[in-house]
C-alpha cells in the first residue's frame, strides 16, 4: 500500500505518516478584541501575549507580537501530539484588536474616589506620611491634602487604607472612624478614616 498522496509506503491507512499530520490540525485560533486600560497597562505587547495564550488552548512552541496602532498580529507556534501519538509543530497567525478603555480603578482615581483616608498627625506627622506612601502603590493613592495639622493622604480602596494602617499600628497610635461621604442607590456610603500619630 502507498500514500496516496506522495506514493511513500503508507502507514496510516491511505496514508503516510507526514501526509496525515499536514492534514491534521493542532488548533485554530480565534481572533479576538483585547481592552487595555491606557494608563495603567504598562506593557501592551505582554498584555497581547498573555491574552493569546488563554485564547489558544494549545502548547506553544514560540509566539511573536507585532503592534501596529490598535492591532496586533500574533505569530503562534505550537507544538503538540496528534491523536494517533505523532508529534506535529504548526505555525498560525491571529489578529488581535486593541481597544482602550480606562478600567474602574483608574477612572475612579480620575474622579478622585477614595474610600479611605489617612491623617498623618502628632510630632511623628512626616515620617508617618512618608511611610504611608512607600508603603502604598502610586495608583493606590488619588490625592494627598497638606493641612497644618498633616498629611491626608485619600486611598482609593478601603481595604489598601486599612492594611497601611494595620502596619504601622505596631509603631504609632490609630484611631479609626468612619465619614459619610455619599449616598448610592439608597445605601449610605462610608469613608474609613485613619487618624495616625
Ligand atoms: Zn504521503
Ligand atoms: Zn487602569
Amino acid at each position: 500500500m502507498f500514500c496516496i498522496k506522495c506514493g511513500k509506503p503508507a502507514t496510516i491507512g491511505y496514508l503516510c505518516k507526514e501526509c496525515f499530520a499536514d492534514g491534521k490540525s493542532l488548533f485554530t485560533p480565534k481572533d479576538f478584541t483585547l481592552t487595555v486600560c491606557p494608563r495603567c497597562t504598562t506593557d501592551k505587547e505582554e498584555a497581547v501575549r498573555k491574552a493569546a495564550l488563554d485564547a489558544v488552548k494549545v502548547k506553544i512552541a514560540s509566539m511573536r507580537v507585532k503592534i501596529v496602532g490598535s492591532a496586533a498580529t500574533v505569530d503562534v507556534e505550537a507544538e503538540g501530539k496528534l491523536t494517533n501519538g505523532l508529534t506535529k509543530r504548526e505555525r498560525k497567525e491571529l489578529h488581535v484588536r486593541i481597544k482602550e478603555k480606562l478600567c474602574d480603578r483608574c477612572s475612579q482615581i480620575s474622579g478622585n474616589y477614595h474610600e479611605g483616608v489617612i491623617q498623618a498627625r502628632g510630632p511623628n506627622r512626616e515620617k508617618i506620611f512618608e511611610a504611608v506612601r512607600a508603603a502604598l502603590p502610586a495608583r493606590a493613592i488619588t490625592g494627598i491634602a497638606r493641612r497644618a495639622e498633616g498629611c491626608d493622604v485619600r486611598v482609593v480602596k478601603k481595604g489598601e487604607a486599612g492594611k497601611v494602617a494595620k502596619a504601622l499600628s505596631s509603631k504609632y497610635d490609630v484611631i479609626r472612624s468612619y465619614k459619610l461621604a455619599g449616598e448610592k442607590k439608597g445605601k449610605k456610603l462610608y469613608r474609613s478614616v485613619y487618624a495616625i500619630r
